[in-house]
């Protein structure tokens, strides 16, 4: 199996299973429990935080561990909703993940008003548009760092500064930027921040939120409750084993060696150019004018379907730009949202590379689509 769907999950690196191992058996105490194991798995906890605090230019009090990033985004939506007096306008960008599209939507139908912001045709939000739709209405604005379907590298601190000018939160889902570009909560000027553990080689059902000044910052009623957990913001018993993947994780990340990202990178532009030159050119690639995270290339292919090519590449695996919408496969929003040609939809390719991505897997996966066409 050749896999090229790294956007969608990585697999958990062999270090990162080896650290998580011992919280599963000899130190499987809970990290609330004041005797001595407790304090075992409570210190491995706080040294993940500031791993994973490390990897994100933030501190350590405040990083929130969750679920992933699906209930990082939710709990900063649900906690807007439940905040008595409060601006009633938010604004999203129209190609973000469906965690935030989502819970948008669910602030629309309790009375919110929702503006989703358009993208150019290279897929990056429209600042102007954004400047016209940030409003001292605005609550709230959430855009993310890079898109996962075309590797869109988003403008997240002119947006956050055009949110903060009139009082408003920024909120940024930050999944696909981790690992593969620079992030900074520092820099980017965030209120709060989703992240992942497992689209960073680390363990599945584990990714956190960054909010500002940690738990006490808070600005709305706490959504969950339960013992008070992660500064009551995420009540319920720690999940060390996959708290410290995190951690591993983010630690991994800090050593590798320098020149990960240009290599796939490098890979990247080789199969868009081995593609270009198979198909007389006759190739698009989504994003290419603008900075991309290194390992995307969401392309199409003139005259090939990509339900054709998916459903018969079977020892490739990638993605079609197909999107699960409430259990029916449609056609993703952002491959909606970018690409403006009726006719051109059902052609999207999505190739997400994986860190040790290698010429050879390349060079396969270009001979594998070329027999298949
Ligand atoms: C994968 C992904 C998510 C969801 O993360 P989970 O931890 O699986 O909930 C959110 N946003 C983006 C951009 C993603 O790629």
């Amino acid at each position: 199996m050749l896999y090229f769907d790294a956007n969608a999950t990585t697999p958990c690196a062999p270090e990162v299973q080896e650290a998580m191992r011992p919280y599963w058996s000899d130190a499987f105490a809970n990290a609330s429990s004041p005797h001595c194991a407790g304090r075992v798995a409570a210190q491995a906890v706080a040294a993940a935080r500031r791993s994973v605090a490390e990897c994100l230019d933030a501190r350590p009090q405040e990083i929130i561990f969750t679920s992933g990033a699906t209930e990082s985004t939710n709990l900063v939506f649900w906690g807007l909703l439940l905040a008595p007096r409060t601006r009633r306008h938010v604004v999203v960008s129209a190609i973000e993940h469906k965690s935030v599209l989502e819970s948008a939507a669910l602030l629309e139908e309790q009375g919110f008003e929702v503006t989703r912001l358009p993208v150019t045709p290279d897929g990056v939000v429209d600042l102007d548009a954004a400047a016209r739709a940030i409003t001292p209405e605005t609550a709230l604005v959430s855009v993310q760092a890079a898109n996962n379907e075309i590797g869109t590298i988003q403008p997240v601190l002119q947006i956050s500064r055009l949110a903060h000018e009139v009082g408003a939160f920024f909120h940024v889902d930050a999944v696909q930027a981790l690992g593969k570009m620079p992030v900074s909560m520092l820099d980017w000027e965030c209120d709060f921040a989703s992240f992942s553990a497992h689209k960073i080689y680390g363990p599945k059902g584990i990714g956190a939120l960054f909010v500002k000044g940690g738990p006490l910052r808070w600005p709305w009623p706490r959504p969950l409750r339960g013992g008070g957990q992660e500064g009551g913001l995420r009540p319920g018993t720690l999940n060390v084993p996959g708290i410290v993947g995190f951690g591993a994780a983010c630690d991994r990340l800090q050593q590798r060696p320098a020149n990960v990202l240009e290599n796939v990178a490098t890979l990247r532009d080789l199969l868009e150019d081995s593609l270009g030159r198979k198909f007389n050119n006759s190739i698009s690639v989504l994003g290419k004018n603008v900075d991309r995270l290194p390992n995307t290339s969401g392309l199409l292919i003139e005259g090939i379907d990509a339900d054709m090519l998916f459903l018969r590449c079977k020892d490739v695996l990638f993605s079609d730009g197909s999107a699960c919408k409430s259990g029916v496969i449609g056609l993703s929003h952002v491959v909606d949202s970018v690409l403006i040609e009726k006719k051109l939809k059902n052609k999207f390719l999505r190739f997400t590379l994986l860190e040790n991505v290698t010429k050879h897997d390349i060079e396969l996966l270009i001979s594998s689509i070329e027999e298949v066409v």
